[in-house]
């Protein structure tokens, strides 16, 4: 039988990577550990490895993989930076990912944050908390039927951003390098950013982060959008200069943001922090602005996306493990 060892195991993944392995008659072995020197005999007699590794990868460990006969790693994620995939290569280690795992999840959570921030859901709750029961405009909201709504990035996640919007009848406008035709009944595709946000009533980001994308909104962009405009941020932190964002919300044309991500996220997101001090004055601006909505890079958190992760992660183990290639391959 098969035997896969995965590092990095949460209780939550421990229970749909079982219900993956009895399916495919797989024996799967489990560490909450990482995969590191001290933790690589875990691995000892297995024929693949599954990590959800965060930190930069040991490069030493490659030849020592091989060594063992493991000859692939599957990571549980999108994103393969923490890995020299050409050291590993050279070690004769195959390296797949998950490029996508349920877009719908962060397309749903987009058009939720949309829907917070035009019925100004942080106003509401907070008279509530307060047991003040008024209204006034304050908490008067919009409708997003009436709204134009620029979608930058209109590739798996942008898309259904589009689709689930265009059931509100707003007009869509989007931005893309590839622009889509099977789109172009739903999408209204700009040419020019500076022209689409000129126009747009509610910004959102669904792009990657490249060097063409780094800090794409920049002071001088943001300050040409709408006044009255709504920013939601679902990708990359990086993709927006938060200090101009934040200077931009209090000195307009910026009404209110939405941030799943935050360019210094990286020591933060999946931390318990609680009544301890953040060491990060733009990340606690975030935090206290009364018009932004801050989540913890959550987005794509759902039942489905992380059953998904594990399930294509271990099918691309397998997969390597068997034919000696997958379609989730970074190295090949
Ligand atoms: P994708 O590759 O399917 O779509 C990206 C789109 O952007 C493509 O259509 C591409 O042509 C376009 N694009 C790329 N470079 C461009 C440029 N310079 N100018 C204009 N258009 C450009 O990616 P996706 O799966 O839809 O992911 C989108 C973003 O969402 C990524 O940044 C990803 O990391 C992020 N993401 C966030 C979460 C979360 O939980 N918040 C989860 C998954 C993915």
């Amino acid at each position: 039988m098969v035997r896969i060892h995965c590092y990095n195991m949460s209780q939550e993944e421990l229970v749909l990577a079982e219900a993956w392995a009895q399916h495919r008659h797989v024996q799967l072995t489990y560490t909450d550990q990482p995969l590191t020197v001290e933790t690589l005999a875990l691995a000892e007699g297995a024929d693949g490895i599954c990590l959800a590794q965060m930190e930069p990868f040991d490069t030493s460990l490659y030849a020592r993989l091989f060594q063992m006969g493991i000859k692939q790693i599957a990571q549980r994620s999108a994103g393969v930076d923490m890995y020299d995939l050409l050291a590993a290569k050279e070690n004769g280690i195959t390296i797949t990912n998950v490029p996508s795992y349920s877009p719908e999840s962060i397309a749903e959570f987009t058009v939720l944050r949309i829907l917070q921030l035009l019925r100004l859901e942080n106003g509401i709750r907070q008279n509530v908390e307060k047991r003040d029961f008024t209204w006034d405009v304050a908490i008067r909201g919009q409708v997003l039927g009436e709204k134009t709504v620029a979608v930058i990035g209109v590739g798996r996640i942008g898309s259904r951003v589009a689709r689930f919007l265009s059931a509100f009848g707003c007009p869509i406008l989007g931005y893309d390098i590839c622009p889509d035709p099977e789109l172009a009944d739903l999408v209204d595709y700009q040419d020019s950013l500076e022209e689409i946000v000129a126009q747009a009533d509610i910004i959102s980001l669904h792009l990657p982060l490249t060097q063409e994308t780094e800090y794409l909104f920049d002071r001088g962009l943001l300050s040409r959008c709408k006044p009255g405009t709504l920013f939601l941020n679902m990708a990359r932190g990086r993709l927006l200069d938060t200090r101009a964002l934040l200077d931009s919300l209090n000195e307009r044309p910026i009404a209110a943001a939405a941030l799943d991500t935050f360019e210094g996220e990286g020591e933060l997101v999946r931390q318990d922090l609680q009544g301890q001090d953040i060491a990060d004055p733009l990340f606690e601006a975030i935090l206290h602005h009364p018009h932004i909505l801050y989540s913890p890079h959550v987005a794509y958190y759902t039942e489905t996306a992380v059953r998904e992760i594990v399930e294509q992660a271990l099918d691309a183990a397998l997969s390597i493990i068997e034919t000696g290639q997958s379609e989730n391959s970074v190295n090949a």
